[in-house]
């Protein structure tokens, strides 16, 4: 049987978030009422001119930077042409043959090296309008009686930025898409939340023989908006591929539907045409040319990316707690405790474990965590640092029970009431060692230093043990 490699490529399509639309000064909000944000250039009005906005440019440069493109001295806005229900002028304004940004990268880090990924282009164009289907209970246009269309997503500046065909797994691709979200949340530039709809992907997919040049007829699966839902996709096209190519059947390119249900991807019922969109400059739209000064203070005025801080925190906690610290953002919160002498591995728990708290607030937490208090004083101290400065000595006199002499009773009396877990513990499910501790806490209020009682028990229960 032959060896298969999958190649896969995507196209991620970001709302950016500015304060109005791309073309016109209709607001941006997520979740007001149904076509309240209109007007004659959005809604397509005979006559209405757009007008770019400067910031959506900016932040299109600005991620372009980011990720190592090629800016445009010379940007074309085109008319990319195609009738839809929800896209009154019948051709969206986007970028084709000279998009902002060209060739570009992203490098994700990962445990054994680096996976760089190849960018081809990041440009802007204007999201359509929203169509949604009334009657039906999909939500899909197949049994919906009706189909209303909400103009107040149309014209929100998008930035698209595609990928080379680079990834070779669907891990690999998620763990592209994971770091690229984390990066354009940091720039600020889009929420980029696909629940929202403020991210979604395009995702390629084909397979060819390990060694094999050139690529077979790949299968587009449009607007995903959920990871889980992509990786699945990916897995279900290479399995699907892989069956097609080893029966000898043709394949061919189109565009594809994946149904969670089945786990199945089914070829896309809609009857578009072969890609014609008649792509031509936008006449009403003079070319963009960012001053080099812009481009410049954009790139200076870069934060430290994710990718990087994941090296940089790697040695302090080894690369799996590093990427998770920073897939979450906790990173500047365990930095901050950490500065404050609280040690790496602790600072890094904490962070992921806790809750927010403001940054003046991190001396006294560090003081706190590092005078060894009971668990509902972290408790208290973590959830009024969220909103107000707080005094470290009002919790540092609460200090965990760590006297064994004050334990040892208690821990005696939740042994000899629970002699069937420690038969467990006994036959060696040393996990359940968690159940005992939790117990011991609560029965002495959350007082107990967890440290020492998980000592002492691991000690008599190896003790009954003989
Ligand atoms: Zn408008």
């Amino acid at each position: 049987m032959a060896d298969w490699e999958p190649v896969i490529g995507l196209e991620v399509h970001a709302h950016l978030k500015t304060r109005t639309k791309m073309f016109c000064r209709c607001a941006l909000e997520y979740g007001a009422g149904e076509n309240t944000h209109t007007c004659p250039v959005c809604l397509a009005h005979p006559g209405a001119l757009p007008v770019p906005n400067e910031r959506a440019i900016e932040y299109t440069i600005k991620l372009g930077v980011a990720l190592d493109c090629e800016i445009a001295e010379h940007a074309v806005f085109a008319r990319k042409n195609y009738f839809y229900p929800d896209l009154p002028k019948g051709y969206q304004i986007s970028q084709y043959e000279q998009p902002l940004c060209g060739r570009g990268r992203l490098v994700v880090p990962t445990a054994d090296g680096e996976e760089e990924v190849g960018i081809v282009r990041a440009h802007l164009e204007e999201d359509a309008a929203k169509t949604v289907h009334a009657g039906g209970a999909t939500g899909r246009s197949v049994g919906a009686t009706s189909s209303l269309v909400d103009f107040n997503r149309g014209g929100t500046p998008l930035l698209e930025i595609v990928t080379a065909p680079d990834l070779r797994s669907a891990d690999q691709a998620l763990r592209f898409l994971r770091l690229l979200r984390q990066t354009i949340v940091e720039l600020g530039v889009s929420d980029a939340e696909m629940e929202k709809g403020t991210l979604r992907a395009d995702v390629n997919v084909s397979v060819r023989e390990r060694g094999e040049e050139g690529f077979r007829p790949r299968w587009e699966i449009k607007n995903m908006n959920s990871f889980t839902f992509i990786g699945r996709a990916i897995e279900a096209a290479i399995r699907q591929q892989v069956a097609a190519h080893e029966a000898d059947e043709t394949l061919e390119q189109s565009t594809y539907d994946y149904d969670p249900d089945t786990d199945r991807l089914t070829v896309h019922r809609s009857k578009e045409e072969a890609e014609d969109y008649r792509y031509f400059p936008e006449p009403d739209l003079v070319p963009v040319e960012p001053p080099a000064e812009l481009v410049e203070r954009l790139r200076g005025g870069l934060p430290e990316l994710p990718a990087a801080r994941i090296r940089r925190l790697e040695p302090l906690v080894g690369f799996a707690q590093a990427s998770e610290l920073v897939a979450t953002g906790n990173d500047r919160k365990a930095e901050l405790l950490a500065a404050e002498g609280v040690d790496w591995r602790a600072s890094a728990n904490v962070a992921m474990n806790r809750g927010d708290f403001l940054p003046e607030n991190a001396g006294a937490l560090a003081a706190i965590i590092r005078a060894n208090v009971t668990r509902e004083a972290l408790d208290e101290a973590f959830a009024k640092a969220a909103t107000e400065p707080i005094d470290a000595d009002d919790y540092l006199a609460r200090a965990a029970v760590g006297d064994e002499a004050a334990l040892e009773p208690v821990i005696a009396s939740v042994l000899a009431a629970n002699p069937g877990q420690v038969e467990t513990y006994r036959g060696g499910k040393e996990g359940i060692l968690g159940f005992f501790v939790g117990q011991v806490m609560r029965e002495t209020g959350g007082k107990a230093d967890p440290k020492v009682v998980s000592r002492m028990l691991r000690e008599r229960l190896r003790l009954s043990r003989n």
